[in-house]
């Protein structure tokens, strides 16, 4: 049985005053416990947050990480860094790394083996723009990144979390309808069987993001191969996040 995740996902959001507003309201909050909660702040408020979220069932992420172990990187953050913090899960090739910062299936798959070498959780997400959906190419797409992101990666696997953001559908309140979402997150447990293995391919969580709020995660949450979201905009409220974890209750 995968244990469903709901992610928050800052991303350049919320200062270290306005992360402790929010968690300190959050944690106040009862959550649903058989969902696993998660928070990605931005690096700077990693800190705060996760002195507030200690002791809580909620875990610690951040958005990204390097791919080197240490030295000469200027504006870069190691792996080393995020556990020194309680860091637990990691966000690697996001759509908005790999549009606005060059990230390619190279460099993401660099993170992806750094990070799972040093016990941290990562959740990879994948993604077609709306010209390849229109072009009907976004299995093709999806299926590349997966196998470039993930090449020749036996450590740790468990650690992997699969999060299927489809870029037309991300802060555009333009979401993936239920059934497309469902065909696709089926489709990558599918490629991920052929990567990894069939019994790995079952076990392993396969998220949905893009513009889900707390009016229709119930929905998204009840197809049997979704099991969690990658939360943006609708994150960013204490309110709002104990919605998406209660399946919007
Ligand atoms: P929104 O929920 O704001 O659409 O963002 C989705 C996302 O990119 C999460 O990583």
């Amino acid at each position: 049985m995968r244990k469903k995740l709901i992610a928050g996902n800052w991303k350049m959001n919320l200062n270290v005053s306005d992360t402790k507003v929010m968690l300190n309201e959050l944690v106040k909050k009862d959550l649903n416990g058989e969902v696993e909660a998660l928070i990605c702040p931005p690096f700077t408020s990693l800190d705060a947050a996760g002195e507030i979220l200690k002791g809580t069932d909620i875990k610690l992420g951040a958005q990204n990480v390097s791919e080197y172990e240490d030295g000469a990187r200027t504006g870069e953050i190691s792996t080393n860094m995020l556990k020194d913090l309680e860091v637990s899960y990691v966000i690697i090739g996001h759509s908005e790394r790999r549009t606005y910062y060059g990230e390619d299936d190279e460099v993401v798959n660099a993170k992806i083996k750094r990070a799972l070498s040093q016990g941290l959780k990562v959740i990879l997400c994948v993604g077609e723009d709306e010209v390849q959906r229109s072009e009907n190419k976004h299995e093709e797409i999806v299926e590349d990144q997966l196998k470039k992101g993930l090449a020749d990666i036996s450590e740790n696997i468990e650690n992997i979390v699969v999060a299927y953001e489809p870029i037309w559908a991300i802060g555009t309140g333009n979401t993936c309808s239920s059934e497309d979402a469902e065909s696709m997150c089926k489709f990558i447990r599918k490629s991920i069987s052929t990567i990894f293995n069939e019994e790995y391919s079952q076990s392993m969580r396969i998220l949905y993001g893009g513009s889900v709020k707390p009016s229709n995660v119930k929905e998204l949450m009840g197809n049997e191969n979704i099991d969690g979201a990658l939360v943006g905009g609708a994150s960013l409220k204490a309110d709002d996040f104990q919605s998406l974890v209660n399946f919007g209750e």
